[in-house]
């Protein structure tokens, strides 16, 4: 114990605080000869738990903390069980309270290398490290909050403190300055070493097995085995008294948890919570799992929305199992594991909807030409299909994502496919979805030039980019409020579901605005440029405006392949900035390249001119009818109204909601307005 902590026990004592508020923070519990752990009290404050293992030379460590305080803490007590250094961190998953004190470690131990799953130390670099800024803004927010409630003597719910309700504000408001101090000194510590399957250290008599069993709590979680001793450290898989599922891939989870609970363990040490001597516990979580995932599946089949879902699933008894009556696990409980479960395992039986990590696939279109298609090109937020060209020597890309997390999988995607430098990258239009990524290509291609027409790089600068900061001043003000609504136990469960979902969405992508970097196009072509690569042609022309007023088609004559950004886009055609007129036009003379393959700009891989044809044979249906509206004397709004396009929206939609709003948006009004201005023979911006 600190002379801190001996102080402020002491003041609490007189002050005739609460037992608890008394204890010191963690406890350093002997599990085996040069096997400790530090365990703190997960009904007081999220810390991860510490396993410690002392061996012939050198210390091994699984998980580092929520901060560089309570890092330096655990450090502080590895040096009175050992003065041998610290050679390995173990990373068991991305979650802040499991990796932020690597820094303090860094700095403790020079050389010491942080062993994680390879998406894990993606994940960190992507999310944990990353959302810094984010992070500081809340803490600092959440800290004003608490210390008005302890300020007017009465917490969120108004009631007035109790003793034991007032301890726990400020544990909460204190935690929250510790936090806040380290995360202004924070520096990016990533992993080191990865370990996608296994790994054992051998140090002297010790054998350390670091394992993947399957996914679970996230999509890289590693598991620590000390065989001889018996002892494993199982990360977030096992967390107590409540379960984590922020994260979760329910579904796997379970076999997951049948693969940790088949390892013969006497000592098992979980990412939250007290030592525990069986799996007992985990069984305990397996079952809440497999209850929830057939409540869920029960209640999709019966039709029922996410919402409705969330109300329903309520399984009172697995909910008695894990609060045992303790009614300050309630939130916790709800928040990170009743909702959070349902939400996760009701978006894996829902085949429409994909995860983040999973929302694109590569196909092989040609030799050394593959396309990163979309699973659902209609998901929000509407993002964009990438083709990679790879050369004899080099590879040329066309487009980059929608946020820099999307453009990052990307880059993966492309490494697992080759390691020869990209020297082009092409921005086909301005558009969002094509190009705010550039800059995730520039750090990871350094080499790599952008190509776009002129007036695309004009536009990239002024639409593109500009529009982001008052973006992110929008989603500055929104959020807090909704975080606050959210939090608010008057806020009726459906928008309460809702929000859930929708917040972390919104914070990702605040997070994604505040670390964009302008990043423009280097080369333009104005008409045509070709590219020679041994054995390969490609040429990136301009056939004439029609979805925006600069977009660049990429022609590979040889293999007969056209990639035509959103001049052609399915299912649901974009016209918010066309030149209808312009359009048709340009079309076909898309369709008089030589070629027998279409890479749409959105939408799968064409074999065929079916789908250009019939967008084109719409855009001319439109312009006749609004010629004719405009004949009758109407307005654009009556004209917009009597164009319904029911039948074609039908076909393109299929009915669902969603698309249909993308249909209305993005397509019908927009289109009819364009071909509007273009015959009133005004200019079109
Ligand atoms: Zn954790
Ligand atoms: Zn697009």
């Amino acid at each position: 114990m600190s002379l801190f902590r001996i102080h402020l026990a002491i003041a609490c004592l007189l002050a005739g605080v609460p037992a608890f508020a008394q204890a010191p923070r963690y406890t350093l519990e002997k599990l085996a000869d040069g096997v400790h752990a530090v365990i703190y009290n997960p009904e007081l404050e999220t810390e991860g738990n510490t396993l410690i293992v002392v061996n012939d030379r050198d210390v091994v460590v699984v998980d580092s903390n929520a901060g560089i305080t309570t890092a330096k803490m655990t450090i502080a007590e590895i040096r009175t069980l050992t003065p041998k250094p610290v050679a390995f961190v173990v990373n068991t998953h991305w979650h802040d309270d499991h990796v932020m004190g690597n820094q303090a470690y860094a700095d403790a131990y020079p050389g010491v290398q942080f062993i994680a799953h390879p998406l894990t130390r993606q994940d960190i670099v992507d999310h944990a490290f990353a959302n810094n800024a984010f992070v500081i803004d809340v803490l600092a927010s959440d800290i004003k909050r608490i210390a008005g409630y302890l300020e007017t003597g009465s917490g969120r719910d108004g009631k007035p403190f109790t003793p034991d309700t007032r301890a726990r504000a400020q544990i909460a408001h204190d935690k929250r300055v510790e936090m806040l101090a380290d995360r202004k000194v924070m520096r990016a510590v990533p992993p080191t070493i990865d370990v996608a399957e296994s790994m054992t250290l051998q140090r002297g008599a010790r054998e350390i097995q670091i394992r993947f069993l399957g996914r679970g709590n996230t999509r890289g979680d590693l598991v620590v085995h000390l065989p001889k001793e018996r002892i494993v450290a199982t990360g977030d898989l096992v967390v107590a008294p409540t379960p984590y599922a922020t994260n979760a891939y329910v579904r796997e989870w379970v076999g997951t948890l049948d693969k940790l609970m088949a390892i013969p363990a006497a000592t098992i040490l979980p990412g939250h919570g007290p030592v525990m001597r069986d799996w007992s516990y985990a069984r305990q979580v397996k079952s809440a799992l497999e209850q929830t995932l057939a409540a869920v599946a029960a209640a999709k089949k019966e039709g029922l929305t996410l919402q409705q879902t969330t109300e329903r699933v309520q399984l009172p008894e697995v909910r008695d199992s894990f609060m045992k009556g303790v009614e300050t696990r309630r939130a916790g409980y709800e928040a990170f594991f009743r909702t959070s479960l349902i939400r996760n395992a009701w978006e894996e039986l829902d085949a429409a909807t994909m995860r983040a990590d999973e929302g694109a696939v590569t196909t092989k279109v040609a030799e050394g030409v593959y396309a990163r298609l979309r699973k659902d090109p209609t998901a929000d937020p509407v993002d964009a299909n990438v083709v990679i060209i790879v050369n004899e020597k080099d590879v040329v890309l066309v487009d980059s994502n929608v946020t820099l997390a999307s453009t990052r999988a990307t880059v993966r995607a492309i490494r697992e496919l080759t390691d020869k430098p990209v020297r082009y990258i092409v921005n086909t239009h301005w558009h969002d979805d094509h190009v705010l990524g550039n800059q995730v290509y520039k750090e990871a291609f350094p080499q790599a030039e952008l190509v776009s027409h002129p007036l695309t790089r004009d536009d990239i600068e002024v639409r593109a980019y500009g529009g982001n900061a008052d973006y992110t001043k929008q989603l500055e003000e929104i959020l807090p409020k909704r975080r606050l609504e959210r939090d608010d136990p008057k806020t009726p469960a459906e928008r309460r579901a809702s929000l859930n979902t929708r917040i972390p969405e919104f914070e990702a992508l605040l997070i994604d605005l505040k670390n964009m970097k302008p990043t423009l196009p280097e080369v333009t072509v104005a008409d045509e440029m070709t590219l020679n690569r041994a054995g390969r042609e490609i040429r990136i022309v301009f056939l004439g405006r029609g979805n925006t007023r600069g977009d660049l088609v990429v022609h590979l004559p040889k293999e007969r392949i056209v990639i035509t950004g959103d001049h052609v886009v399915a299912p649901i055609p974009w016209a918010t900035e066309v030149y209808p007129a312009e359009w048709v036009a340009t079309l076909d003379k898309l369709a008089a390249l030589p070629a027998d393959t279409i890479i749409p700009g959105h939408g799968p891989v064409m074999r065929d001119q079916q789908h250009l044809r019939k967008v084109q044979s719409l855009v001319r249906q439109v312009m006749a009818d609004v010629k004719a509206a405009r004949g009758a004397g109407l307005t654009l709004e009556q004209a917009t109204e009597k164009i319904q396009l029911s039948e074609v929206r039908d076909q393109m939609t299929g009915g669902d909601a969603r698309k249909v709003l993308l249909f209305e948006e993005a397509f019908r009004k927009s289109l009819i307005k364009r071909v509007w201005q273009e015959q009133a023979d005004r200019t079109l911006p």
